[in-house]
């Protein structure tokens, strides 16, 4: 066998066997992962021409060399440094002629997929003859480009389409969603799947079939609505308007703009929808969204490798236990099933734990009609989860989270119970949503050992998880809470104790604002438009509502306790929405009514009840205005405290955990584009009009002063 006579910097190499077959494997030196880079892609592009003028090679096949991983995309640093359309543009036409020489090489190519396979990863094997995945769990296989502002810039939008039809390619496109397997053959991503261990064998064999003629054809009728174009443009409409629904066109243009290249894949000869495709690239890469999109993806992968300073090795979490089988404790015991850890979950109510049990279910059920789960796979999750109402097997377990009544006493109660029966080494972690880690584990034995883990809610789609380091927390038990947050699937920030932690303290003055304005005659839906209108995806009242307006009331008295009238002083309209026994969507009554669970129309009687003036209609800036700038300068007050360290973790926190627009980068991010000393001057002219709770926070009076932001100096 020939082999390359060298392997150089960017891992990649080659050789070729006795049949003729060029094997190119990717393997990035002192790295898990393969990206694609511009010395990369100029190293392929050599390679390929010398290939393609050999004689004697009668095929090519390209492969990793990392386990689980083929490529995982571009080099998203590249992305996000390049801030000129032209440049932009130059680069992906470079990356789409290295890969058309693929596509137009005098033999066969096959793709030989074992892992993640993402965004350019995924365009080069869509240059290939014939693409071969393993079933293994780690392949995934997709386009996330437009997650990231930008569309996919190697010929992807040109080629997926003709691989998988329109409207499987608009599928993954617009949504990023990525495929295993399984659902890439069903797709007709990949040409066939198998073991492991017969991937190259299988892929071989493919390949000698693809040289004499093999092609996967899609049905005719899918053929037909692509090529006649009043039928191509009615799914593209259906898309559009799809996607509308999720999102402006303003705020995320990178989903609309494929549509239009998607477009140009059928009515355009291939190298004009790839010039289409490379100009498109190049109008959305400097945008200020897909900055602050890569920007976020970038924080977030950093704060998975940092446990907050915490630096000692985690340990690995075996068998789990949770205590309080409610809306919290039901679903994160749901999660950690879900991740094949066995766990015990513990209530004192039968119907609490039938409940948690149901509701588990249904999600897995909702993944087996969508065919992400196998009936088997979802009874063998099932089995992870054994509801108790005693403590037995307690003493195996390495973890134990409780979720049980936000109440101290109870919860220090539950942490002595539970001390005396898991092992010495086990560690404590609370969700509580407001209450000091520290003062929980006051009464206890091994206060090392107890910590937050503060989950959103509902658990199986929020994100974000903050690790609460209390005063007496281990480094151990805080980076193993981080790493176990990680295995199940979550966005780790480690937050200082302190009540409220940061999420809740900074929604709490967002609350508290949109309350003082309803106060004031703003009417529920005016104020719920205008933070919808700035990109969240619901406004203050409907949050309210979905979390319990007697939860958010008792979280607003800890933290008035803790800071005072800043943050509770829209506490009285609170209370007497409360005691009018409106307690939001969980009793089909709150700021909103409620019909058959769904939110039908603001409640008339409101305005009655919390003693509003006449009716107040303010501009919408000024009402984002108030509640947005509460949240910037608490953010800002958290910072000086100490609450976080730096502000991505605020950015990261608040896009994860409240749903804080991630086109504008978080609520940091965002503050920085207005500019610390128009901020300043917003908030001294509210303090003057509204009260002190608007006075700028120190750190931003000194930003102004010292001429920074929050991320440039
Ligand atoms: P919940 O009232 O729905 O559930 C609490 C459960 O704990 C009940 O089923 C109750 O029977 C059980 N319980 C009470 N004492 C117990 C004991 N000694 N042992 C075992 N079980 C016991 O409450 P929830 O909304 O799930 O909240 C639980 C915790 O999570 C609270 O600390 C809350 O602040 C926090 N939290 C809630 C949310 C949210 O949105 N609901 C979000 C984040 C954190």
């Amino acid at each position: 066998m020939e082999r390359a006579a060298s392997v150089d910097a960017t891992g990649l190499a080659h050789w070729i066997d006795p049949n003729g077959i060029v094997h190119v494997v990717f393997d990035r030196p002192g790295e898990k992962v393969n990206l694609l880079s511009e010395a990369v892609l100029e190293e392929l592009s050599e390679l390929i021409d010398s290939v393609a003028s050999r004689e004697d090679v009668r095929g090519v096949v390209f492969a990793s060399g990392k386990r689980g991983n083929f490529i995982a995309g571009m080099d998203v640093e590249t992305i996000a440094s390049v801030t000129d359309a032209f440049k932009a543009a130059e680069g992906a036409r470079f990356g789409q002629t290295v890969f058309q020489k693929i596509a137009d090489l005098p033999v066969p190519s096959a793709a030989m997929i074992g892992g993640v396979c993402l965004g350019g990863g995924t365009e080069l094997v869509l240059a290939c003859t014939v693409r071969v995945a393993s079933d293994a769990p780690s392949v995934r296989i997709g386009l996330p480009e437009t997650q990231l502002g930008i569309i996919p810039g190697f010929g992807g939008t040109q080629r997926l389409p003709h691989l998988v039809g329109l409207v499987g390619s608009l599928d993954l496109i617009l949504t990023g969603k990525q495929l295993d397997a399984k659902r890439a053959y069903r797709a007709g991503l990949v040409d066939l799947v198998c073991p492991e261990e017969y991937l190259e064998r299988e892929t071989l064999k493919l390949l000698h079939k693809a040289a004499t003629g093999f092609k996967r054809r899609r049905p005719l009728i899918a053929r037909l609505v692509e090529s006649v174009p009043p039928l191509r443009h009615l799914v593209l409409a259906r898309a559009r308007k799809t996607a509308a629904a999720k999102a402006s066109p303003e705020s995320y243009p990178a989903p609309f703009r494929a549509l239009e290249a998607v477009d140009a894949a059928f009515a355009l000869p291939l190298p004009q929808g790839l010039d289409l495709e490379a100009r498109i690239v190049g109008e959305l890469v400097p945008t200020r969204t897909s900055k602050n999109l890569i920007w976020l993806f970038k924080s977030q992968n950093a704060l998975k490798k940092d446990p907050g300073g915490f630096v000692t090795l985690p340990r690995k979490v075996r068998r789990a236990a949770v205590l309080g089988a409610g809306i919290m404790g039901g679903g994160i015991s749901q999660l950690v099933a879900d991740k094949g850890i066995p766990v015990r979950l513990k209530d004192i109510r039968p119907d609490a734990l039938l409940t948690a049990m149901r509701q588990a279910s249904k999600i897995w059920k909702q993944q087996v009609e969508r065919k992400r789960l196998s009936p088997r796979q979802m009874r063998q999750k099932l089995g992870f989860l054994a509801p108790t109402l005693d403590d037995s097997g307690l003493s195996r377990v390495d973890i134990v989270i409780e979720a049980v009544v936000e109440n101290l006493e109870v919860k220090q109660k539950v942490l002595a119970q539970i001390e005396e029966r898991v092992s010495e080494r086990a560690i404590f972690a609370s969700n509580t949503s407001t209450l000091p880690i520290s003062d929980i584990a006051a009464r206890a034995v091994r206060p090392e050992r107890v910590v937050g883990m503060h989950f959103f809610n509902p658990v199986h789609r929020m994100p974000l998880v903050e690790v609460i380091a209390g005063a007496a927390s281990s480094p151990e038990a805080v980076s193993t809470v981080h790493a176990f947050a990680i295995e199940l699937g979550k966005i780790p920030v480690v937050v200082r104790d302190a009540p409220g932690f940061l999420v809740n303290r900074i929604l709490m003055l967002y609350f508290n604002e949109a309350l003082r304005l309803l106060g004031e005659g703003v009417a529920i839906e005016d104020a719920d438009a205008a933070m919808t209108g700035f990109g969240m995806p619901m406004g203050p009242f409907a949050l309210l509502d979905e979390i319990g307006l007697d939860t958010g009331q008792h979280a607003a008295a800890v933290l008035e306790g803790a800071f005072g009238k800043r943050i509770g002083s829209g506490a009285p309209a609170m209370a007497a929405v409360v005691s009018s026994g409106r307690l939001g969507k969980k009793n089909g009554k709150g700021f909103y009514l409620y019909k058959n669970g769904e939110r039908t129309r603001p409640d008339p009687a409101i305005r009655k009840l919390v003693g509003a003036p006449a009716p107040l209609q303010l501009p919408v800036e000024t009402l984002q205005e108030r509640m947005v700038l509460a949240m910037v300068n608490e953010a800002a007050v958290c910072l000086e405290d100490g609450i976080v360290r730096e502000p991505r973790e605020v950015d990261v926190a608040m896009v994860f955990g409240t749903g804080f627009p991630p086109f504008r980068g978080g609520l940091l991010r965002y503050a920085d584009a207005v500019g610390p000393a128009v901020l300043v001057d917003r908030l001294a002219r509210l303090a003057d009009a509204q009260g002190e709770r608007f006075r700028p926070a120190g750190l931003l009076r000194d930003l102004v002063r010292e001429e920074r932001r929050f991320y440039v100096a």
